[in-house]
């Protein structure tokens, strides 16, 4: 997973993005809530680590304003040891789990990869659609006006994070981290590669194509205006 930490204690912000790390996650810090509000909406990542209690702009401010922009990130909020009070109004505002301090790294990274899996997000639809092209999520099946189109698991994998944002623009390098994300191996090429592929597949034998390339950007799905 993609994972944004917000947290002002700046060590602590560095042992928990080094633990996420290790456990083969992609991890960023901000040390403060407007920058980790700025990154969280720019970045859309899949998950924030979010202490409450930050300067400036607070925690559950950037809770409530990531949930207004309806951003499908999970958020797992850090709140001061007996702050009930705390805690309530975070899951109020939109937090899907939260951890009281002080915890252990490995109770956090525990935390983090069980809301993971739970893919409590509004974009982990079962059913994704750009215009007449669908895909369904569970079934890892995807259709071109109602005809079947067989892809290969990495060009699903690949596909499916386009479809999950469409008109956005993923750059060689986020494409890149969203899909192999465990695997050192690979390079930006394979992405061309793979988008290619996926070309052929989905936009070749239709007049109006969904893939589009952003030349030195990176690329979107989007259906015609
Ligand atoms: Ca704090």
């Amino acid at each position: 997973m993609r994972i944004l930490v917000i947290e002002d204690e700046v060590q602590l912000a560095r042992h928990i993005s080094r633990a996420l790390t290790r456990h083969g996650h992609i991890a960023s810090a901000s040390y403060d809530g407007t920058d980790g509000l700025r990154a969280a909406l720019e970045d859309s990542p899949d998950l924030v680590v979010l202490d409450l209690n930050l300067p400036g702009l607070d925690g559950l401010a950037v809770l409530s304003r990531l949930r207004q922009d309806s951003s499908p990130a999970r958020i797992l909020i850090l709140t001061a040891r007996g702050e009930v009070e705390d805690r309530v109004k975070g899951l109020k505002a939109g937090a899907d789990d939260y951890l009281a301090k002080p915890f252990s790294l490995d109770e956090l990274v525990a935390r983090v990869e069980a809301l993971g899996r739970r893919g409590a997000t509004p974009t982990a639809a079962d059913l994704l659609k750009v215009s007449d092209l669908q895909m369904d999520v569970q079934h890892r099946r995807v259709t071109r006006a109602g005809h079947p189109i067989a892809l290969s698991p990495r060009e699903f994998d690949v596909l499916q994070v386009l479809m999950q944002e469409p008109g956005r623009v993923f750059s060689r390098t986020e494409l890149c981290e969203r899909v192999w994300q465990r695997d050192h191996e690979y390079d930006t090429r394979t992405v061309e590669i793979f988008i290619t592929r996926l070309r052929k597949k989905v936009d070749s034998a239709f007049t109006t194509p969904l893939i589009h390339t952003l030349r030195f950007i990176g690329y979107t799905i989007r259906g015609p205006a």
